[in-house]
């Protein structure tokens, strides 16, 4: 067993020709929002990886100046053996990295139970990236170019919600969905849903017993767009969900709430 598990800075894989060092600037001056982490009994830790250097550098400096403690790796082995080692509050994780991408990070993490929150930047406003990183078990995501504003209020909001941890197989009931093979089935029987059907049950699941907005699943299974119409769209799947998903139970699987949301109900579970 590696005994080496000191609280010393860890050096992070070696990257364009440059060592960096984690912990770099934990101890840099107290600022405004510092008070927002400490108040919570200690500063929060996160991992940042990212490839891109100048980025990388932009958002330590701006996560640091935020109050947290940033460790940073250059790479996806890097990213995944410093996260292995666990401890971070969250992780922000890029999604184009050129060993081990962003989703096989984020995959091999749940697989290996870090449950820590995983916010995603992705250049790519492609649906198909958003869906490949909620399978993957990404909570969120922030699409390049963003203001560091809306990263920091992504962050704040994963890290209050914690880490519960999260089966590889969610279940409600009967009802269960494998993020891995993609499988949902109810009492062993497959039931067929499109991608974002899957999509947007599996996000329910992962909040079941919560009123879900539908602003928050837009952002998660379509984007960021918020028009009308796409609102509509969350209504429209939600009604397809309930006709593949919901008539097998005896009672109201996904709920209305009315002018807010949604809730997935798992009464066993309560
Ligand atoms: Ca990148």
């Amino acid at each position: 067993m590696n005994s080496n598990t000191a609280k010393a800075p860890v050096p992070v894989a070696a990257h364009g020709g440059r060592n960096l060092v984690a912990c770099e600037g934990a101890l840099r001056g107290r600022r405004a929002d510092e008070r927002r982490t400490e108040g919570m009994g200690r500063r929060m830790r996160l991992l940042l990886v990212e490839d891109e250097a100048k980025m990388r550098g932009v958002l330590r400096r701006g996560l640091e100046g935020a109050g947290y403690t940033v460790d940073e790796a250059a790479d996806g082995h890097g990213g995944l053996s410093l996260a292995l080692d666990g401890g971070y509050d969250a992780i922000v994780l890029d999604i184009m990295l050129p060993d081990v991408d962003g989703f096989d990070v984020c995959r091999r993490l749940r697989q290996a139970e870090v449950w820590a929150p995983i916010l995603m930047l992705t250049a790519l406003d492609a649906v198909e990236d958003r869906i490949s990183g909620l399978d993957a078990g990404a909570d969120d995501y922030v699409v390049k170019p963003f203001a560091l504003g809306e990263l920091l209020s992504r962050l704040r909001a994963l890290i209050r919600r914690g880490r519960p941890p999260r089966p590889a197989i969610l279940t409600c009931g009967s009802l269960k969905l494998d993020p891995a093979t993609r499988v949902v089935s109810w009492d062993g029987e497959p039931i067929e849903l499109s991608r974002r059907e899957f999509a947007l049950l599996e996000f329910l699941l992962h909040h079941r017993n919560e009123v879900v907005q539908r602003n928050r699943i837009l952002r998660h299974v379509w984007g960021d767009r918020t028009d009308e119409q796409t609102s509509n769209i969350v209504d429209a799947f939600i009604k397809n969900l309930r006709h593949k998903v919901d008539r097998r139970f005896d009672h109201p699987l996904i709920e209305t709430v009315r002018g807010v949301g949604f809730r997935l109900r798992c009464p066993a579970e309560e």
